[in-house]
């Protein structure tokens, strides 16, 4: 038989089980304050026999500036980020520095912001630290050019060197500008700072850099590839043990979702717009037609992925996570 139940019951039932929820009964009711930080951020994979971590240092954000592309109309580059559902105002840039383990020797490529980028960037260090990477045991950094984001984190602000038993790589064109007094005196002021950034970071220790040239296996599995243009030695590498390979594009290309779909599009930061655009086309088309596994600086972590072509145009394809090695 089913009781009448009154109004007042009901109102004075779920007034009770408000209080029953508020009230610590057990600890699995307990409410959990949120995290309200995100997780470590490091992915690893294989290749061939090597170990690859790509290892997050953050995201920068910035206005999207009517210049972001130089050479195409901001409605047509919004556009390309509606088609992959990104803001049209703001611009996200993950920055991504990869770990190579070949079994005889630890590589860094490349270094993310250090200390001196935004506050969502500089997580490289804490990212290493998470992935179980310590960094006195990083026996090479190797670097592809010498834009802030990729050196600033070799020296912190302070002056300390991060990777202090790393011998220190870099492409011999990118050093033969940067370090180029005239260079830095014919720039303009815009890129005056760059060129002492490049003074700050690597003066103390210019005696010790090994500068490499371009097409050269700079160590067994690890080949420096000429990608000029970005800037005037910017360098990417290809990673190959046994059958298998992959390309470490660094800024052959900005945001997949703009500049693989768009090659021909010049970045505000490629220093030699044309030259850049044809080194995009060049490496993008190898990337396709050798079905390599490529690491994108500025791609969305994990950064690994592949290129499909579509004649003239690119399209970017993310790998899927995997679980096990
Ligand atoms: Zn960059």
């Amino acid at each position: 038989m089913v009781l009448p139940v009154s109004r007042r019951s009901l109102i004075a039932g779920s007034v009770a089980a408000t209080a029953g929820a508020l009230a610590p009964v057990s600890a699995a009711r307990a409410a959990v304050p949120p995290a309200g930080r995100q997780m470590p951020g490091a992915y690893r994979y294989r290749v061939g026999d090597f170990e690859v971590t790509a290892i997050t240092d953050g995201i920068s954000r910035r206005p999207l500036a009517g210049d972001f592309v130089r050479n195409a109309p901001l409605e047509e580059v919004q556009a390309a980020l509606s088609m992959a559902f990104l803001p049209t105002n703001t611009l996200s840039l993950p920055v991504t520095p990869l770990v190579v383990n070949t079994g005889r020797r630890l590589f860094l490529l490349d270094t993310g912001n250090g200390d001196l980028g935004a506050a969502t960037t500089g997580q490289l260090l804490e990212n290493l630290e998470a992935a179980g990477i310590d960094p006195n045991a990083i026996d090479a950094v190797v670097i592809s050019h010498f834009h802030g984001d990729h050196i600033n984190g070799l020296r912190s602000k302070a002056g300390e060197v991060a990777f202090p038993n790393a011998e220190i790589m870099v492409p011999a064109a990118e050093w033969a500008f940067w370090m180029d007094d005239g260079a830095m005196a014919r720039a303009p002021e815009a890129m005056r700072g760059a060129f002492q950034n490049v003074r700050r970071v690597f003066g103390p220790m210019a005696k010790e850099v090994m500068r490499f040239e371009a097409d050269t296996e700079i160590a067994p599995g690890l080949e420096a590839l000429p990608a000029y243009g970005h800037t005037p030695g910017h360098t990417i590498f290809r990673i190959r043990s046994g059958s298998a390979g992959m390309l470490f594009l660094a800024d052959t290309t900005n945001l997949p979702a703009l500049f693989v779909r768009n090659p021909t599009w010049h970045v505000m930061f490629d220093m030699d717009g044309p030259a850049a655009a044809e080194t995009r086309r060049r490496v993008l088309g190898m990337a396709a037609d050798e079905g390599l596994l490529v690491h994108g600086y500025h791609y969305p972590f994990p950064a690994a992925g592949r290129i499909g072509r579509h004649g003239d145009r690119f399209r970017y394809v993310p790998v899927d996570w995997n679980p096990v090695l």
